[in-house]
């Protein structure tokens, strides 16, 4: 078995996919859901519903605030209670609607059985409309609206769809359960995009750790007989998942500094994203919930769960026995990519896909020392930067090197940090960096929007 992977950099932490055996278990609806309208990129949604108005499971309360924005819709039935700000995971507060939940009844025209329908629309403009106002995004991490991704710029042309299976983060695997468990609307959902972006090649790409998938998501194609798509096994390596990354593995085509994969022919969708384009194309079903791992060795109970959309974490951590007293920290995401968690009280969003418990001991950094110039982040960096360089950069504030040493093409994925003998902080510093970097690339692109404007006048 031929496996692939990316050109430059990465590292082999251990997977720790503790929960890998635990089947999607549906979440019990908490009393209360808070939904976010900004848990995507681009402009806040803006509520249409009221203090008061009754809603329904997939009801629309928030509509895009912009051409990359999106549709929010109600993950419970019940009345709402307020609308206004509240913490984030991140502890920022952002408007949310509050929703008290008094039962479980879907709005109209939703197909909410488990009937696998395979036929395929005709009409793209009419499934891109219907991917828009289901709410799908992005749900690898990024949360682009996928409509945005599926409607590629003038000039550009898609020549191949990847679906990305890797789940390279180590401990989380709600990706891994729902290939296991919902390869079938997985797969539909694959002929779709493949179909929208004009029947091109669709290669769904899986990491080697993740046999049974690969062996399932094959059956799954040959039995529902689609052309086109195919099941690349991929090396196990982080961040094997990177949008570049496995453009590079996939397709031997490297992303340019600061471009879209639209720019090399390719769009990548994740395993979960391309189950909510199936539910809204083939079922009408907008994102309401969606499949979070909860992990770690102090956890006691491992759980891949179907979690509606605004849940409160506390609300998930007690479902499961509570935190236990060892635990340290909360980290939204895998150990690599994911952020702290503020505070418990925050809901969950669209993204939320794994919540990892830390002793400790497990998040005890050791003291920093001096760079001793070994190179080894240089080597780790999938990205082809200079971490060693990005991080004294970033500390000396040097805006205008860091733009001219590509701060911005950082991922963040922590390759850098993980291999530095001298426990040196460098994605933390890094990410400083970077912020001031693309504050600056903003500020010159408003700047020059302004001035042609002006111009035109
Ligand atoms: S965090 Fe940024 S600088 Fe560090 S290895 Fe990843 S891409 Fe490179
Ligand atoms: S890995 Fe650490 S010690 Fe080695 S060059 Fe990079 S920053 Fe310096």
């Amino acid at each position: 078995m031929s496996k692939r992977t990316f050109s430059i950099g990465g590292v082999h932490p251990h997977d720790n996919k503790m929960s890998r055996e635990c089947a999607l278990e549906q979440l019990p609806l908490a009393p209360t859901v808070y939904i976010s309208v900004a848990q995507h990129i681009g402009a806040p949604a803006v509520p249409v519903v009221a203090v008061g108005d009754k809603v329904k499971v997939g009801q629309v309360i928030a509509e895009p605030g912009g051409f990359v924005s999106t549709f929010i819709h109600s993950s419970v039935s019940g009345t709402v209670k307020s609308i206004g700000p509240r913490a984030d995971l991140a502890g920022k507060p952002s408007s949310h609607i509050e929703i008290a939940v008094e039962g479980d009844e879907w709005a109209e025209g939703i197909d909410t059985t488990d009937t696998l329908v395979t036929e395929i629309p005709s009409d793209n403009k009419a499934i891109i409309e219907k991917i828009r106002r289901g709410g799908v995004v992005g749900l690898g991490g990024a949360t682009v609206p996928t409509h945005v991704k599926l409607s590629p710029p003038p000039g550009s042309k898609c020549e191949r769809v990847i679906i990305n299976g890797c789940e390279c983060e180590p401990y989380l695997t709600s990706d891994y359960r729902t290939l296991l468990e919902k390869g079938d609307k997985v797969v539909v959902g694959a002929a779709i995009l493949r179909q929208v972006m004009g029947n091109v090649p669709c290669t769904i790409a899986i990491e080697e750790n993740k046999p049974e998938a690969i062996a399932h998501i094959r059956e799954v194609i040959a039995r529902l007989g689609y052309q086109g798509i195919d099941v690349m096994v991929m090396k196990m390596m982080y961040p094997q998942g990177g949008e570049k990354q496995l453009i590079d593995a996939v397709m031997h085509r490297q992303v340019g500094s600061g471009a879209l994969p639209i720019s090399v022919g390719a769009v990548v969708q994740n395993v979960c994203t391309t189950l909510a384009v199936y539910d809204a194309v083939q079922k009408n079903k907008p994102i309401v919930d969606n499949s979070v791992t909860v992990t770690g060795a102090c956890f006691p109970k491992q759980a891949n769960l179907m979690v509606r959309v605004g849940t409160p974490l506390k609300y998930i951590v007690d479902y499961l026995g509570g935190v236990p007293e060892s635990a340290a920290k909360v980290i939204s995401g895998g150990p690599m990519m994911g952020r702290a968690v503020a505070n418990l009280e925050a809901a969950t969003v669209k993204g939320t896909g794994g919540l990892l418990f830390l002793t400790e001991a497990e998040t005890r950094r050791q003291s920093a020392g001096n760079c001793i110039r070994c190179g080894k982040c240089a080597d780790a960096c999938p990205m082809g930067l200079e971490p060693f360089l990005l991080n004294k950069l970033s500390k000396a504030g040097d805006v205008e090197a860091l733009e001219a040493n590509a701060a911005h093409d950082c991922i963040e994925c922590g390759c850098c940090m993980y291999s530095c003998p001298a426990h040196i902080p460098l994605l933390d510093n890094i990410r400083m960096g970077k912020g001031a970097a693309l504050g600056a690339i903003r500020a010159r692109a408003a700047a020059a929007k302004a001035a042609a404007e002006a111009a035109k006048k």
